[in-house]
């Protein structure tokens, strides 16, 4: 760990600064915390209208891999930072050789594959869904299929959990249909997933996937979902936000809601104690999110599931920007520059609306107008409404644009609004 560095301070004669890698929202949000605070910022991102590079003092546009861009980067900054996951682990363990880097290749690395982050999560002792890594045409034959057996026809032996057995069969030996077969690598947003019903459906899926290493995991029936944010810093201090709950549609994050009793309290209590066993096991520096899956049963409000990591602020953690004294963005750059740590505070109830390319699309009765904008004026004159849009310029379906996050004096008076938007901007109420 590198000594801290101080806002405004000089490094080596130059002002302060800290770099990101990916010029995304994340980065974009990152840039604005650490410019607010004092510093200079510097983001790698090969596209030249990237939102981070947009707003940072200095853009560097080469790939990740770029050896003359990440020379430039560490010639930049003092510590260096990552915003989406999918950034090469080589790249930042080449600027980890002499930069501070938050968080570690290794961990982002494991963050990066479903297969070791699920070995890591049962390394913890966290429960995880029923699941098998698929990387052979072997390991795809030997997934139980209980559709198939004839009946009364004994079910092959479960495999033990934890160790090797989850890279070899399953955690639990289950049936894994109907189940989703996904990427080990790359997935976000719910892509590079496929839902299969039977083992002939999960030959076609994995061939669909081009064979690429992948898990299987059985598909739970969700009570609800939630994460948690942490930050950990280089001498181990934690902090934490409170137990969002999310609701996902098609895969994508549509909904946060952060109010007292949306999560049972001893269930949001384990989910917090599961992250920290899994950010403490990583030996994690910066700020990571765990989302969980909330099952029925269990003694308390439902029983928990962990389905992955991000090594990085989260979607789910937006609303920290209006409802918290310390937003995500504001720990990932203290956990950067070696400041300290304190509890953040939640003074606000929050809920959180991701505004997706889809609302760019004018109202059927408004013909096809190619610059429709939605109406954030009838919006922003509800109370509490602040709205965070990324500065991305074409709106696709599916593309998170920004989002808007509502605060208010109580849980319900939060909810009226956010319903009051969804009917402004066709977004479907929850
Ligand atoms: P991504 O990396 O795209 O976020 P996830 O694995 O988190 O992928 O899946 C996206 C969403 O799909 C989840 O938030 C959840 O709503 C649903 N989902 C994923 N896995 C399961 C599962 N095993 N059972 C039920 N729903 C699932
Ligand atoms: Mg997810």
């Amino acid at each position: 760990m590198s000594g801290v560095i101080l806002p405004g301070s000089l490094v080596n004669g130059q002002p302060a600064t800290l770099g990101v890698m990916g010029g995304g929202q994340l980065g974009r949000m990152f840039v604005h915390a650490a410019q607010a605070m004092g510093y200079y910022t510097a983001v790698l991102d090969p596209d030249p209208a990237s939102p981070a590079g947009r707003v940072s003092h200095h853009h560097i546009q080469t790939d990740y891999l770029d050896e003359q861009g990440l020379a430039q980067l560490m010639q930049r900054c003092a510590a260096i930072t990552t915003e989406f996951e999918n950034v090469p682990a080589p790249a930042l363990f080449t600027l980890g050789a002499h930069r501070f880097v938050a968080p570690a290749s290794d961990a982002v690395a494991i963050a990066q594959d479903r297969a070791a982050e699920k070995a890591h999560f049962v390394k913890c002792g966290v429960p995880v869904a029923p699941h098998a890594v698929i990387e052979t045409e072997a390991q795809l034959a030997a997934v139980v299929d209980d559709t198939s057996a004839a009946p009364g026809r004994p079910k092959p032996a479960s495999a033990p959990s934890g160790g090797s057995a989850v890279h070899a069969v399953t955690s639990v030996g289950a049936d894994l249909f109907p189940g989703i077969l996904k990427t080990a690598r790359l997935g976000y947003d719910g892509k590079g997933q496929v839902r299969v019903k039977t083992r002939a459906e999960l030959a076609a899926a994995w061939t669909e996937l081009k064979q690429v290493p992948c898990v299987l995991e059985k598909m739970l029936p969700l009570k609800d979902e939630c994460s948690v944010i942490v930050a950990r810093s280089g001498t181990g201090e934690m902090v934490h936000f409170p137990v969002q709950r999310n609701l996902h549609r098609d895969g994508i994050l549509a909904v946060t809601e952060v109010n007292p009793g949306v999560i049972d309290p001893a269930l949001a209590q384990q989910a917090i104690e599961a992250t920290k066993a899994i950010a403490e096991g990583l030996q994690y520096v910066g700020v990571l999110c765990v989302e969980f899956f909330v099952l029925e049963g269990g003694q308390e409000g439902g029983r928990l599931v962990v389905n992955e990591i991000a090594p990085r602020p989260h979607n789910s953690g937006h609303y920290t920007l209006d409802a918290c004294d310390q937003s995500q963005f504001d720990l990932q750059v203290r956990t950067l520059a070696g400041l300290p740590l304190t509890q953040p505070r939640q003074h606000s109830p929050a809920i959180m609306l991701n505004l997706l390319g889809d609302l760019w699309q004018p109202p059927a009765k408004s013909g096809s107008d190619p610059n429709f904008t939605p109406p954030w004026d009838q919006v922003l004159a509800l109370p509490g409404t602040h709205l965070h849009l990324y500065g991305k310029l074409s709106a696709r379906k599916g593309r998170k644009m920004g989002h808007l996050n509502i605060t208010g004096a109580t849980p319900e008076a939060v909810r009226a609004t956010a319903l009051q938007v969804c009917a402004l901007l066709g977004i479907e109420p929850f």
